[in-house]
């Protein structure tokens, strides 16, 4: 810092600009080895449910910034020839990722996109700030909202903003006066959601009331025929509640070498260590509750990437 004081102001604009050059190579190592890490799933071994989750807790970036590096990483994967737009600046971090969420929230809604379409209406965006990329966006689609915005206000306060259709809107609004019973004349939101995760997790947590419906079996695995998937459904439910209770809601994924443990609570399967089809049983010994990632990097250590590519869009 001391240096910079002695610089001429011809040198220290020549430095700033050096410096951003380099910002942006940087960028472009970044976005590659977090393509890398993906197409590998380190993350998955590493015991991360997620590559986000990776990237905020053991690199330490903040959310928005790992958000949008893997949001553009993604883009610039899907779609390669915009590399060099992102990699050069002209398509900024923020106006790539924004596109990359879009173009989910589109497929969400079931609307699909050709490769050139996507390819065309991402070239427009070229030289946009993020104000102008977000209104062109919305032309298109008028519910599309960047992101869904979550922020700790105070230890006792958190707020979320969303946007919702018509038709949800309507929803809750019958909702609240069906609640209102439960929800003692208070009509706000916050209130409505409160009541409704009540009866949901009352519904469908299996650490509480011993549901009758126990937690998906292993969809992404290929070899789990239908009848297999039908048989192995029959775990005793107080089996079902010992695993949940041994896991304690959490994924039981444990990386051997550092001993990391999934801290995932995200779409919790049981899992067979020995598989069913292989004779393994059903007690609790041969169970585990594992998260969508890490069952999928059992099936991938259990068949190989290229049988899993078509199910897993990670490891393109
Ligand atoms: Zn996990």
């Amino acid at each position: 810092m001391h240096e910079l004081k002695k610089l001429s102001k011809q040198e220290l604009i020549l430095e700033t600009q050096t410096a951003i050059i380099d910002e942006r190579k940087a960028t472009t190592r970044i976005l590659r080895c977090f393509r890398e890490i993906e197409s590998r799933m380190l993350y998955a071994e590493f015991g991360y449910s997620s590559l986000y989750e990776m990237a905020t807790k053991h690199f330490g970036l903040s959310e928005g910034s790992a958000h949008r590096r893997i949001s553009a990483m993604r883009l610039v994967r899907d779609l390669p020839e915009i590399a060099e737009a992102v990699e050069g600046g002209t398509i900024s971090l923020t106006v790539a990722s924004m596109m990359q969420d879009f173009f989910r929230a589109e497929k969400r809604e079931k609307k699909t996109y050709a490769m050139e379409d996507k390819l065309a209406l991402v070239r427009k965006m070229e030289g946009k700030s993020k104000r102008d990329c977000e209104r062109a966006l919305r032309a298109i689609s008028p519910l599309f909202e960047t992101q869904e915005r979550e922020r700790v206000l105070s230890p006792k306060a958190i707020e979320v903003r969303f946007v919702m259709s018509p038709e949800l809107a309507a929803k809750l609004a019958k909702l609240k006066g069906l609640l209102a019973h439960r929800t003692k004349g208070n009509s706000t939101y916050a209130k409505l959601f409160e009541v409704m995760a009540e009866i949901v997790i009352e519904e469908v947590d299996p650490q509480g009331k011993v549901s009758e419906e126990s937690p998906a079996e292993n969809p992404t695995s290929p070899a789990r025929e239908r009848g297999v998937v039908r048989r192995a459904r029959y775990i005793p439910r107080k089996v079902n509640r010992e695993l949940w209770r041994r896991a304690g809601g959490r994924c039981e994924y444990v990386d051997p070498e550092t001993n990391k443990r999934c801290e995932s609570k995200w779409g919790l399967e049981r899992d067979h260590v020995v598989p069913f089809g292989q004779g393994g049983s059903s007690s609790s010994e041969n169970l585990r509750l594992i998260c969508r990632t890490h069952n999928g990097l059992a099936a991938v250590q259990v068949y190989g990437r290229e049988k899993m590519k078509g199910y897993l869009p990670a490891l393109k």
